[in-house]
């Protein structure tokens, strides 16, 4: 599935090669997905020599995923199917604050999502929730019992089915499937908006680190003199690159193209240059891309600040772009709760991963009296 999803079609001597599976083994995989749906056949092709090959893809119409984005107060649900293309966009709605109107919202928009994606079957659901997994941290700026209220309801709704991530890595793993990695590849994903954050993807995953917050990229030493950091250094990344730090330092300006100040512009790209330097040196990625909530222009115009010959690493040869932007926009974390099942689907040490090592807290999907689902 994962060779099918980064080249689109294949033949089953070409899977058994990339794969390194016998041509027995393929066969029979190939027999049982055809069963399942998940892929498809799309016709012969002429080989060089011998029996004409027939080749095979993903069949987009296989399944869907749902994804879940809790993000200022606000839930965002969209649906994409197996093939990558978003299917539904469901309505953005307050998001309830207790356990029961969380329950019932969800209870709603699973009703309303089957009925408009009717003949489709649901692959799994993903939410994502903009706050380090298990940290106190930004917990000032968030009421922990909502969280919990909201997170629980999930978990008990979607029971198996649900997957939670953080939205830095959940908007890096929306560039595997949607995005500038589609065709693999390890890389970095640096996640600029209110704060900074990151995802480091190595094999199609998240490295999570122990509790599910390896990527802190926003905590990065830049300068020991610089301003107190709510982590409790001072001089982290975040402060000079961030939205919010451009709003602390900058009350006044209006995030405008051409509106914010140039000693602002400067010090953040030399911030992300020092950063750049540790990053690249300690991971040697295949690329960095630059995403998150902040206006694509804004950070194109940080990197267009930054030049190749500062700040040098082991990267510092390389012939394409040291920092690419994403083009996912502001959804790219909604994007990468919807790309979550799917790469369940298509990539089969996630699935091992997302299945043993992640959870919010302690939670635990518990067994209930009664099913919201009737
Ligand atoms: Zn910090």
């Amino acid at each position: 599935m994962d060779a099918l999803r980064r080249n689109g079609s294949l033949s089953r001597v070409e899977i058994a090669r990339l794969s390194g599976l016998t041509p027995q083994a393929i066969r029979n995989i190939v027999d049982d997905l055809l069963q399942t749906n998940l892929i498809r056949e799309t016709g012969r092709r002429k080989g060089f020599r011998g029996q004409p090959q027939i080749d095979i893809e993903i069949n987009p119409d296989g399944g869907y995923s749902l994804g879940f984005h809790a993000e200022g107060g606000i839930l965002h649900h969209v649906a994409a199917n197996l093939g990558g293309q978003i299917i539904y966009e469901g309505r953005s709605q307050t998001i309830p604050r207790t356990e029961p109107e969380m329950l019932a919202a969800i209870t709603e928009i699973d009703a309303r999502s089957r009925q408009q994606l009717k003949g489709l079957s649901r692959l799994g659901v993903g939410a994502v929730f903009s706050r380090p997994s298990t940290s106190k941290w930004f917990l000032n700026e968030q009421n922990p019992a909502e969280f919990e209220a909201q997170s629980q309801a999930l978990a008990r709704y979607f029971e198996d089915e649900i997957v939670f991530e953080n939205d830095a890595n959940a908007a890096a793993l929306a560039e595997s499937v949607f995005g500038l990695a589609r065709a693999g590849g390890d890389f970095l994903y640096l996640f600029v908006g209110e704060g900074v954050g990151g995802g480091i993807i190595e094999a199609g995953e998240a490295v999570r680190g122990v509790r599910g917050n390896a990527g802190e990229f926003g905590h990065i030493l830049i300068d020991p003199n610089g301003e107190k950091c709510h982590c409790g250094n001072r001089g982290c990344l975040h402060g000079y690159l961030s939205i919010g730090g451009l709003r602390r330092k900058h009350p006044d300006a209006s995030i405008e193209p051409n509106s914010v100040p140039d000693d602002w512009l400067d010090a953040a790209a030399a911030a992300l240059g020092r950063a750049l330097v540790s990053l690249e040196n300690i991971l040697d990625p295949q690329r960095v891309i630059l995403g998150g909530t902040a206006p694509e222009w804004l950070l194109s115009e940080i990197v267009r600040r930054l030049s190749r010959q500062d700040f040098p690493s082991v990267r510092s040869e390389l012939a394409e772009e040291r920092i690419e932007i994403s083009r996912l926009g502001s959804r790219s974390a909604l994007l990468g709760a919807a790309a979550l099942s799917l790469l369940n689907v298509t990539n089969p040490s996630l699935a091992k991963l997302t299945k043993q090592s992640f959870s919010l807290g302690d939670i635990a999907p518990t067994p209930r009296a009664t099913d919201p689902r009737g």
